[in-house]
């Protein structure tokens, strides 16, 4: 075809809107895509070079993290087809895999809560998680250890938790009693109304309001808990989760306290091979339905034309031309990086400079030529302070204390490191990229400083040990991840950046652009971003037919 025919598709558009027109099929894609040869640059990839002879209309989703894997599972199963464009050489995001000198590292994700998120995306392929996934429940959940030497087994057994809670403290057990139930309360609000709602509209967000005011979201997490429980401890306990999606519990809202129930009613898992086998499962599945993954495919624009999403550009100049852009990039990276500014009326680089970022984390993996038998898969190291140490992580100082939380994968699968060795990641809350930490001078005296600790508390002996060793710092979340500031969860879970407040799943800014993944509602963690990839269905149009 020569470029003399190639204006139909967006002469139909135009058109036919405002209101409902039809996908002309790739056709359009193809005709696009030739329109832009030369002028925007090199056109090599078999879709856009027309050679594509699958009608399906295209969704380009930009990274792989577990947002992008589930959206392209839902939008596979709904009839388009599916490009993963994924910047790293393998697919998993911060859940990807290190196989390092025999050991396998997960990078990220280690508590998986909420299997039944992953089983719905299994069963809308017709199949069965449990036949792919070996996922096993994990206990106690968390060992939590105070810096006193102090134990406290966190489990989902409600007979050893009263017993727990009744050893710190008698006098809350009522209180703990009531907390779950507040809880629960939460959890039927928060996530099952709500984590699957587009808050598109601010009359979405008016019409919770008064369920907020019931619930006391206005209340940060410590301060909904300190109502139940009196214990100095108890309360750490039981406020600690919103660390593990990027909040701080003194900050975040106390719609978060529903991890507690959640994690309560359907466990806390971990898969045989490690959490890369939740990742090599839903990209089978994405195979099943004919979707494509393009590894080392990094993406340097989100073409807009006309305020409408038409593929994206790759750092090498290839445009690949899409119906739909579905980005699982970071979503502040996203606006600020990959849309251009001139398409954005509401995420203006003013709006992400003054917006507020999840803390960072020091992550360091490593493996022992020994076994640590008494130390449990999850384990939460307490430091002197909590509240303090929480004051300096999300006031951007590096403090000279630390709260750990300790990966022993090899507790449910020795599988994951040599014979008779243990595989470990340990990590430490630590201020994102607005604290003016030198990362590439303080990492290794910091990692010798939790190496120390955790040689005096919980692995004697440590230093002898070690046969592996890599960390992660804020640096590499930014440069590999793309993450804006380095931050581990992209935007902080506060009221103010959260449901209508948060980026919204579809664009408020570009037509055709969505967005999942941690930095778009409902938020960050592996349930969270699974339940962005659902809210798609609700806001993408059915294949075939575009609603304007
Ligand atoms: C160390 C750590 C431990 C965690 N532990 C837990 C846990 O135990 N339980 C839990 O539920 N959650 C946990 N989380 C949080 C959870 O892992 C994340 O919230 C979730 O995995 C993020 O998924 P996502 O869909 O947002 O995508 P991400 O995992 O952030 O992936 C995004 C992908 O997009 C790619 N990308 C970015 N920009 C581009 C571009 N321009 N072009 C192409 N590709 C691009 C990136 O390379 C990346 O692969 C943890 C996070 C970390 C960092």
């Amino acid at each position: 075809m020569g470029s003399g025919d190639a204006t139909p598709v967006l002469a139909v558009w135009q058109r036919t809107a405002p209101g409902v027109s039809v996908w002309g099929r790739s056709r359009a894609v193809v005709h696009w895509a030739r329109d832009t040869r030369g002028e925007k640059g090199r056109i090599r990839s078999e879709e856009t070079l027309g050679r594509n002879t699958d009608s399906r209309p295209h969704a380009a989703v930009v990274g792989s993290g577990f947002g992008g894997l589930a959206a392209a599972v839902r939008l596979g199963v709904r009839g388009y087809r599916v490009t993963i464009l994924e910047r790293l050489d393998q697919a998993g995001g911060r859940a990807r895999v290190f196989e390092q000198d025999g050991f396998t590292f997960d990078a990220g994700p280690t508590v998986i809560t909420a299997p039944f998120l992953f089983e719905e995306l299994w069963e809308l392929c017709g199949r069965r998680l449990e036949d792919d996934v070996d996922l096993r429940p994990v206990h106690p959940f968390y060992r939590i250890r105070f810096d006193d030497g102090d134990v406290f087994d966190y489990s989902g057994d409600a007979e050893l938790m009263r017993e727990e809670i009744r050893r710190f403290s008698p006098e809350d057990e009522a209180g703990y009693a009531r907390f779950l139930a507040m809880s629960e309360r939460i959890f039927n609000t928060g996530f099952t109304r709500l984590g699957h709602v587009p808050f598109d509209s601010v009359l979405d967000m008016a019409r919770i309001v008064p369920d907020m005011i019931q619930l006391q979201s206005h209340l940060t997490v410590y301060r909904l808990v300190a109502k139940f429980v009196k214990h100095p401890k108890l309360r750490q306990v039981l406020s600690f989760h919103p660390l593990l999606v990027g909040g701080n519990p003194f900050a975040t809202t106390s719609i978060y306290t529903l991890i507690a129930y959640l994690e309560r009613e359907w466990g806390v898992h971990f898969p045989i091979g490690g959490t890369g086998a939740l990742v090599q499962g839903l990209l089978a599945l994405i195979e099943g339905l004919g979707g494509e993954l393009r590894l080392n495919a990094d993406v340097s624009e989100i073409l807009v034309e006309n305020g409408r999403a038409r593929g994206v550009r790759l750092a090498d100049g290839e445009i690949v031309a899409a119906d739909i852009v579905i980005s699982n990039a970071d979503s502040a990276w996203t606006y600020r990086h990959l849309v251009p500014e001139s398409a954005r009326r509401k995420w203006t680089d003013r709006k992400l400079e003054k917006s507020r970022y999840s803390m960072g984390l020091f992550v360091w993996y490593f493996g022992t030529k020994r076994r640590y038998p008494d130390v449990a898969h999850h384990s939460i190291l307490l430091g002197p302070r909590y509240r303090g140490l929480l004051d300096d992580v999300f006031g951007a100082r590096l403090a000279p204390d630390f709260s750990l939380y300790l990966h022993r994968p090899t507790a449910t699968d020795p599988g994951l490191a040599p014979d008779g060795m243990d595989g470990f990641y340990v990590l430490s809350p630590v201020p994102n990229l607005e604290g003016d930490v030198d990362w590439q001078e303080r990492a290794e005296p910091y990692r010798k400083a939790v190496e120390n600790h955790l040689a005096d508390t919980v692995l004697p002996g440590l230093g002898d040990e070690i046969v592996t060793s890599r960390v992660m710092t804020p640096l590499d979340f930014r440069d590999e991840l793309l993450s804006f500031r380095g931050a581990a969860f992209s935007f902080e879970p506060i009221l103010s950046q959260s449901a209508w407040f948060r980026p919204h799943n579809r664009s408020e800014d570009v037509d055709g652009l969505y967005l999942v993944g941690a930095g778009t509602h409902p938020g960050a963690g592996v349930p969270g971003v699974l339940s962005s990839a659902r809210v798609l269905d609700t806001v993408v149009p059915e294949p075939g037919v575009r609603r304007s």
